[in-house]
């Protein structure tokens, strides 16, 4: 069977992508809205067509069984039997998981045991599992874990220099994000230089995390026991000194979720500009000259380049720096200002390669001392590849 499926299951969401393995390429792709609030609605997106209805949703078991019914009902499948097997991504797999597994009862009790560790998100990923279970009981499922490929960061990298025991008793330490990114962009250097280099890859879209990769492997990463940790992002703040928070919890007369809250939601790119959580946004105002606008800008240059200082050193100089996801992939400034800041790594860019938008550039001149890369990434399509190997 060649046809796979990726999943991601939010708190009130639902992604779905179908892929043709045979071909590489997505079917059928679509997104569930909104699950248990007013307003739910889904949309799917099939041969140039876009299906949308707005209805109710009550829990991820009816989104299933919509997104099951529309299959067949819109002959994307004839029957759900070509299905081959079904991927989740799994935001947190705490130290349980170093590679993607098939969803057997051993593998559902240990998910179920780290729901706590990052209750909106784990929490969410086991309902979408258990929906597709109740409705396709016959078909295999995968877990495809965020952090597993932060794995091989070796404790002193992972530990933070805090009593031993928070990390002994309560599994205290970095854990990462985006690794299913960070290895598709692992993957695609090796297919490119035929060998493995040292990279640092830059995932920065509204979340953002940096890794260090040596021998394919991972060495550190920039996120660490949340996504709340490292870089600055769209909306959360990165790394800061944890004694604000108690501070601001006085001050504002808040509770300890709220400014953890404000921390994620309310900080960042959005938070410090007072304008927008996007880039694009922050990138118009500060060509009309608005001053928290150009601060805004420029402290995310200097989080990003703070954090490829750091692993150049910890990589002993580096081969390769690729920049992806919304804002690595798409912001020519963004690139141009980080790669600037590198000049004294001897990082030479090409303004006019900087300038195109392809999922695959080289922006760096023949004469600079690191390449430099644009990679689109594709999260969805490394979980479909390891559901496959896994189902094979
Ligand atoms: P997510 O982490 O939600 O998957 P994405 O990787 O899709 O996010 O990144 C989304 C972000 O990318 C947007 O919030 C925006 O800041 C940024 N972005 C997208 N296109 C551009 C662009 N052309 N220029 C600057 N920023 C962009």
């Amino acid at each position: 069977k060649m046809k796979i499926m990726s999943i991601n299951a939010g708190s009130s969401s639902l992604k779905f992508s179908l892929f043709d393995m045979e071909k590489m390429k997505v079917i059928a792709s679509g997104l569930f809205e909104r699950i248990g609030i007013e307003g739910s609605n889904y949309s799917i997106k099939f041969k140039h067509k876009k299906y949308e209805e707005e209805l109710e949703i009550k829990n991820h078991k009816k989104a299933v069984s919509i997104l099951t019914e529309k299959l067949t009902e819109l002959k994307i499948v004839e029957s759900l039997d070509e299905i081959g097997g079904i991927g989740h991504r799994i935001v947190n797999g705490k130290d349980l998981f170093d590679r993607s597994v098939i969803v057997d009862d051993e593998v559902m009790e240990k998910l179920e045991s780290i729901i706590e560790l990052a209750p909106l998100h784990n929490g969410a990923n086991v309902a979408g599992i258990k929906a597709f279970q109740k409705i396709l009981p016959n078909t295999p499922m995968t877990a495809v874990f965020d952090t597993a490929f932060h794995q091989t960061i070796d404790d002193e990298a992972y530990l933070y220099p805090v009593p031993y025991e928070w990390y002994e008793k309560f599994g205290v330490r970095k854990y990462g994000a985006h690794g299913t990114s960070h290895r598709y962009i692992t993957e695609k250097v090796k297919e490119y230089y035929r060998k493995n280099k040292k990279i640092i890859s830059c995932h920065i879209g509204s979340g953002a995390s940096l890794a260090a990769i040596k021998n394919g492997k991972c060495i550190d990463t920039s996120m660490g026991f949340t996504p709340l940790a490292g870089i600055m992002m769209g909306t959360r703040s990165g790394d800061i000194d944890p004694s604000i928070i108690p501070y601001v919890m006085k001050k504002e007369d808040k509770k300890i979720a709220e400014v953890i809250d404000d921390l994620n939601k309310n900080s960042g790119l959005l938070g410090l500009s007072g304008i927008s959580s996007d880039m694009r946004d922050i990138i118009a105002k500060k060509e009309k000259g608005n001053e928290r606008a150009t601060l805004t800008f420029n402290k995310f240059v200097r989080r990003t380049v703070d954090y490829i200082a750091q692993y150049y050193a910890l990589l002993e100089g580096v081969d390769a720096i690729v920049f992806t996801a919304g804002i690595g992939e798409n912001s020519a400034p963004v690139r141009e200002a980080i790669c600037e800041k590198l000049k004294c790594f001897g990082v030479k860019i090409s303004k006019k390669e900087n300038e195109k938008h392809e999922p695959f550039i080289k922006l760096s001149t023949p004469s600079s001392k690191i390449d430099i890369f644009v990679i689109s990434t594709d999260e969805e399509l490394m979980i479909a590849k390891d559901t496959y190997e896994l189902i094979k």
